[in-house]
């Protein structure tokens, strides 16, 4: 169940029964030469969807534009400020909660949202007790990235021994293919076949040590079969842990 693909009504007969909604939250970057600029918000966009639609859980839209500043020298890359990033997310959840969602459950597909995440779960909260509600919050906020997932890591690392990588990985871009197969762009191969690694500093610095985007991670690996055995097993960890949470 979507919530964007829903009426009001619906979600008024939703809220009788549960009060917790899902929101998948990433990012729009670049993700190297053969990467959908997208990926970060698909892959926890692709995850949720299927996890809502197999256990009846509310899916609600993405939050798609996250903290991808040091992308920017690359086209299509669209960042926020960490402040502009805290004050929307505050804004969702206080939508949600005016509407009686108590628990909110924020499935995230981006490395460099998680400082930002976390001092936006603190925002809320403190709205919360500021507002005169006391010390306990009636909206919970609760933070997983779908790698993190059970067994998921362990899989990426099985299915791509060498090349993952930590940007423009070939688990991430296998998750958007399987997602929207039209976009596949499977076989070839990219120079260095294996990107360089190093630090991340500021936009123009990351493109000179970076020069095609990815870091570390040689994605022509990347296959539509994997992706299908990633999401697989994130959507049981989701439904999993969502429903622990909802409860
Ligand atoms: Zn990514």
């Amino acid at each position: 169940m979507q919530l964007h693909l829903s009426t009001w009504p619906e979600i008024e007969t939703y809220l009788a029964t549960s009060k917790a909604v899902l929101i998948p939250i990433g990012s729009t970057e670049q993700h190297g030469p053969t990467g959908l600029l997208g990926t970060d918000a698909l892959c926890p966009e692709i995850i949720s969807r299927r996890a809502g639609d197999e256990a009846g859980f509310l899916v609600g839209p993405t939050f798609n534009v996250g903290q991808a500043q040091h992308h920017m020298s690359f086209p299509g890359t669209i960042t926020l400020k960490p402040s502009t990033m805290i004050a929307a997310m505050k804004d969702w959840a206080e939508s949600l909660q005016r509407h009686g969602f108590e628990r909110i459950y924020w499935l995230n597909g981006h490395g460099g949202n998680i400082a930002t995440i976390t001092a936006a779960f603190a925002e809320i909260y403190n709205g919360i007790t500021f507002s005169g509600a006391g010390n306990k919050p009636p909206l919970r906020c609760h933070l997983r990235n779908w790698w993190d997932l059970p067994g998921v890591n362990d899989l990426c690392r099985q299915l791509f021994p060498v090349g993952e990588g930590s940007h423009a990985t070939p688990s991430e871009i296998s998750v958007t293919w399987f997602g929207y197969p039209d976009t596949a762009r499977p076989g070839g191969s990219l120079t260095p076949r294996i990107a360089p690694t190093g630090p991340i500093l500021d936009a123009d610095d990351y493109r000179r040590r970076f020069p095609d985007g990815r870091i570390g991670s040689d994605p022509a690996q990347a296959s539509i079969e994997a992706g299908e055995k990633i999401v697989s097993l994130a959507v049981r960890g989701v439904i999993q842990e969502f429903r622990q949470f909802a409860a």
